[in-house]
C-alpha cells in the first residue's frame, strides 16, 4: 500500500529503524537510509533492500545532531522524490549515570538527537506532506516516555519530550491527512542488548536466562523481548487507512511495563 510513497526512516542502519525501513519497503516505499556504520555494510544492506522489494533506496550519512545536515538532506531527497510521504524519527543514544554527574556535554547530544532532531525533520517535512494532504510521522518514543528510571535524566526528558512534540504537531496537522504518533517500546531485542548478555553474566555470576528474566526483564511483566520485527509490524500498520484516526496517541509496546 506504500508503492510510490517515499520513507525517510532516521538511525535505520541497525536494530528497530532497520526493522521498519524493511517493512516500509516490502509494502512498496522508496526508502532513505540513514545511521552510522560500516561502509561496505551499509551499502550491501541497500543493495538487498532495494534489490528485493523493487524500491528505490538511498542513503545519508547525515549526523542527525546537525541542523544544516538535517535540512539539506531532506531538500535533496524532496528534490529527488517529489516529497517525504513518511518520517520515521528514530536515532537515538542512550547515557546512564546520576544528574549530579551526568556530563553535560551527554546531556546535549542525548535532547539534540532523541529529541530535536524529531523537531527539525518534522518542521522541514511537513509542507510538503501538507501540500499533498497526506503523510505520516512515527516516532520511536520508549516506556520512558510514560515513566522514569533513575540514572537516565537527558533519555527520559528526551523521551517524555517527544511524547509532547507528537501531541502538539498532530494537533496543528490533524485536518491535513497526516498523522503524527510515537511508539513506545519496552526493553527491544537488538544486538546492542544481546552484545551486554556475557559481561553481565560474568560480573554477576548469572547464566544467560538469569540474565535476561531477573536483570534486562525485571521490569517488564511478560518476561520477554519485544522484537524488532513487532515493532515495525505496528509502525506499519499506523500507514494503513485503518489508522487515519490514530493521531497524537503514544502506542505502548511493552511488555506490560508501563501498566504496573
Ligand atoms: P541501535 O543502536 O541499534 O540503532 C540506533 C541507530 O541510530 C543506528 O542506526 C545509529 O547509527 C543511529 N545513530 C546514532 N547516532 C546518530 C546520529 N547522531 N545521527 C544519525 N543516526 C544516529 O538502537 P535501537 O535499539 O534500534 O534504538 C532505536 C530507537 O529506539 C532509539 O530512539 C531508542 O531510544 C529507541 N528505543 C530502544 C529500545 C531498546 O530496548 N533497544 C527501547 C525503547 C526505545
Amino acid at each position: 500500500h506504500l508503492r510510490g510513497k517515499t520513507a525517510l526512516v532516521t538511525g535505520s542502519t541497525s536494530g528497530i529503524g532497520l526493522a521498519i525501513a524493511r517493512a516500509y519497503a516490502k509494502a512498496g516505499a522508496h526508502v532513505v537510509l540513514n545511521g552510522f556504520g560500516d561502509a561496505d555494510e551499509i551499502e550491501a544492506m541497500r543493495k538487498t533492500l532495494a534489490g528485493e522489494h523493487d524500491v528505490e533506496v538511498r542513503y545519508h550519512a547525515t549526523d542527525m545532531t546537525d541542523v544544516a545536515a538535517i535540512e539539506a538532506m531532506v531538500a535533496e531527497v524532496e528534490a529527488e522524490f517529489g516529497a517525504i510521504d513518511l518520517l520515521v524519527n528514530n536515532a537515538g543514544v542512550q547515557h546512564v549515570a546520576p544528574v549530579h554527574e551526568f556530563p553535560v556535554d551527554k546531556w546535549n547530544l542525548i535532547i539534540a538527537l532523541n529529541l530535536s532532531a524529531a523537531f527539525h525533520a518534522m518542521r522541514l517535512v511537513i509542507p510538503q506532506m501538507k501540500k499533498k494532504g497526506w503523510g505520516r510521522i512515527v516516532s520511536t518514543a520508549s516506556a520512558h516516555a510514560l515513566v522514569a528510571s533513575p540514572y537516565k535524566s537527558a533519555y527520559v526528558a528526551a523521551k517524555h519530550g517527544i511524547a509532547g512534540l507528537t501531541k502538539t504537531v498532530a494537533l496543528e496537522v490533524a485536518e491535513s491527512g497526516i498523522t503524527v504518533n510515537a511508539i513506545s517500546p519496552g526493553y527491544v531485542w537488538t544486538p546492542l542488548v544481546e552484545k551486554q548478555i556475557p559481561a553481565t553474566m560474568a560480573a554477576r555470576g548469572l547464566t544467560e536466562e538469569q540474565v535476561k528474566r531477573d536483570v534486562l526483564l525485571a521490569a517488564q511483566p511478560t518476561r520477554q523481548f519485544v522484537t524488532v520485527d513487532e515493532i515495525a509490524a505496528l509502525a506499519l500498520f499506523l500507514t494503513t487507512d485503518a489508522a487515519r484516526n490514530i493521531t497524537g496517541a503514544l502506542q505502548v509496546i511493552d511488555g506490560g511495563w508501563t501498566a504496573a
